[in-house]
């Protein structure tokens, strides 16, 4: 099992927040969904919990995103991910299931969607010219 945290946006490095909240805007309108994002981090014995009043949850593997049934509109995201856009599109089809199909294929459908929606992203004017693979150093 891995211990997972919510992170305050405020301590999270802003062009990590802009890039995820660009890709969520992307994913919004091309999906037709209304979308949220919240953000998290892995903590163990090695890197204790740091927001100790946040949402906290634990999970069997290893997660850079993740989308609760209980809060169906809200993508989480991993500060520690590698590639968060990419993880922004996984997660939004998974809301994008969740609200609007009855299919049961869950993870090929959302990374098929993932992969595409990065190549759009590229051409869209909104998402300028930020490093969008940037990883977020933790304070
Ligand atoms: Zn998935």
């Amino acid at each position: 099992m891995f211990d997972y945290e919510e992170v305050p946006e405020n301590y999270i490095a802003v062009e990590f927040v802009n890039t995820v909240r660009k890709a969520l805007k992307f994913s919004s309108r091309d999906l037709g969904i209304a979308l949220n994002v919240r953000f998290f981090r892995q903590y163990d014995n090695a890197s204790p919990r740091q927001f100790p009043g946040t949402y906290n949850f634990k999970h069997k593997i290893d997660l850079a995103g993740c989308v609760f049934r209980s809060m169906p509109s809200t993508v989480w995201i991993s500060v520690q991910a590698a590639n968060p856009v990419k993880t922004v599109f996984h997660e939004s089809r998974h809301v994008f299931q969740i609200t609007k199909l009855d299919s049961g294929d869950y993870e090929p459908d959302a990374d098929t969607y993932a992969r595409a929606a990065i190549d759009a992203f590229y051409h869209w004017p909104e998402a300028g010219t930020a490093d969008y693979f940037k990883q977020c150093p933790l304070p």
